[in-house]
């Protein structure tokens, strides 16, 4: 197997076709020195702790409270996995809830697909509340199928998430399709099978952007650039214990609440609450995740016309689509969007390294290289993967990669995010392990961690699903979805 390094976020990563013109946020710092104290401090500055910070402040506003909150960001905004990655809103209604269903029940499975389903509506009630641009659309999602035995098995599934009422209003938006039309009506040349069904996508470069200019009017202080070395436990632990000991004799002796010692290599911050919003990093700064969320590199690019004299780009049937790729004993797949002007992201490939290179994915933090066989598969050409895979776009059509990156992924050891309390550490809350599939995840469960942090809720009264909950026997994973699956 091979060895899971757990750094912080490298220097000089790629840069992907979102970042291409940075944002004004992207070196933002609200103050020069660090504070020395905060209510709540906020780790990692992507779409999830973008989202907690906005959160935390539209929901204090409203109370007519108001929260110290800091945000430290290792690298510039949102250079991490969100700023690096497909496009993608897109729940998943017919992959994962069979597994889902099989290990925990239909029910927790169909809550599951229910949370990520209720990101359509709540991403585009955000954008339109805050007037965000970022680019959302609405599209009808084709997951496609290239092999007569991938449409067999997902005809199976389809049988199966059928048979389960838990699923009944969820799959009436699902539709399965097979036939000899399927590359016309796709867009996909192999297309044998497909499932449409509701999605969106975006520039998630743009959304967090979005989130974090609306926390920062709410009161947001953000420190870019500001990597957290370490979080350590409560220094002040005895003389709290003196406070409680007095409390016990004196009623108007109050005990100060337990504070973290934070330490980042431009000082150190006390803070109250900790959020740890570092997906893929986030055991380097709490080594007992290392087992459970996995650094795993994956990557995109991104395909337009060769020049502005080239024809257009085809339009395809949908915006939307994922691949299914089988060679062999290898698979893989294709996440692709095509955007306004007709140029297409993309990313995946995994069956030309996953299974036969894991060194090259497996436990790195490593975004400033990129991928090689998944770089050759959509740059090589002519006739170019676009030509290849795609009706209609032959190499004619002159179409040239122009941007190719990677990014870091949280992978979790079970799928499933890591949301909540973290097990053994007073004060101190988790938000990571998306799986490569954050999207459609992060911006509720944040909302979630907000009730948590800020309001007092429990797990359970955040309404949040069972499943994603953190504990002390998920970090002992029974499941290995990495390597294994
Ligand atoms: C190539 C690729 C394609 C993808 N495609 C899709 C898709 O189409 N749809 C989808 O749903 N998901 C997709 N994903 C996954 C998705 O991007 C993630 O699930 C999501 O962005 C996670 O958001 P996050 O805020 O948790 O993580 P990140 O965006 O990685 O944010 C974590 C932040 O924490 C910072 N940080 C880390 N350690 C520290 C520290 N010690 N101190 C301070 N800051 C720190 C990092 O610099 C980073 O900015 C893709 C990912 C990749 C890489």
């Amino acid at each position: 197997m091979p060895s899971i390094s757990t750094g912080l976020p490298v220097p000089h990563p790629t840069r992907s076709y979102w970042q291409s013109v940075p944002s004004a946020l992207d070196k933002h710092q609200s103050v020069q020195h660090l504070p020395a104290s905060c209510d709540i401090l906020i780790i990692g500055g992507g779409y999830a702790g973008a989202a907690t910070a906005y959160h935390l402040l539209k929901s204090a506003a409203s109370r007519n409270t108001r929260p110290s909150v800091v945000l430290l960001e290792a690298r510039g905004a949102c250079s991490g996995a969100t700023g690096r990655n497909g496009g993608h809103l897109r729940p998943d209604l017919t992959s994962a809830p069979v597994l889902l269903s099989e290990r925990y029940g239909p029910r927790a499975a169909a809550a599951v697909a229910q949370f990520e389903m209720d990101h359509l509506a709540a991403i585009a009630q955000f954008v339109a509340e805050e007037d965000v641009d970022c680019d959302l659309t609405e599209a009808t999602s084709f997951d496609v199928f290239t092999t007569p035995e991938q449409a067999a098995a997902a005809r199976e599934r389809h049988d199966l998430l059928r048979k389960e009422p838990a699923f009944a209003g969820l799959l009436a938006a699902v539709g399965l399709y097979a036939g000899d039309d399927a590359p016309d009506r796709t867009g996909v040349r192999d297309a044998k099978a497909y499932f449409c069904s509701p999605a969106a996508h975006l520039s998630p470069y743009k959304l967090t952007m979005g989130l974090l200019s609306r926390a920062l009017e709410l009161g947001l202080c953000l420190k870019t650039h500001t990597p957290v070395l370490s979080i350590l436990e409560d220094a002040d632990d005895a003389s709290r214990a003196d406070e409680a000991a007095a409390a016990e004799d004196d009623e108007d002796v109050r005990v100060r609440p337990r504070c973290h010692r934070i330490t980042t290599p431009q000082g150190a911050i006390t803070a109250t609450k900790i959020v740890v919003a570092t997906n893929a990093y986030t055991a380097a700064l709490l080594p007992e995740y290392a087992a459970a969320i996995v650094p795993c590199k994956g990557l995109a690019c991104h395909i337009a016309a060769a020049s502005p004299s080239s024809p257009p780009l085809p339009r395809l049937p949908t915006s939307s689509l994922c691949i299914r790729v089988q060679q062999g004993p290898l698979s893989g797949y294709t996440y692709l969007v095509q955007r306004a002007d007709g140029s297409v992201v993309a990313g995946g490939a995994h069956h030309t390294y996953k299974q036969t290179d894991p060194a090259s994915w497996y436990g790195t933090v490593d975004d400033a290289g990129l991928i090689e066989p998944a770089w050759r598969y959509y740059c090589d050409g002519p006739p170019g993967f676009a030509a290849r895979a795609l009706v209609g776009w032959v190499p004619r059509t002159r179409t040239c990669v122009d941007h190719v990156w990677t990014g870091i992924m949280g992978y979790s050891a079970d799928s499933l995010p890591h949301v909540g309390a973290a097990p053994g550490r007073d004060g101190v809350f988790v938000l990571a392990g998306f799986h490569g599939h954050g999207m459609p995840v992060a911006y509720l469960a944040a909302k979630g961690v907000a009730e948590m942090v800020w309001e007092g809720k429990t797990y359970e009264e955040t309404g949040l699903p069972a499943v994603y909950k953190t504990s002390q026997e998920r970090l002992m994973p029974r499941y290995d979805d990495i390597l294994g699956a």
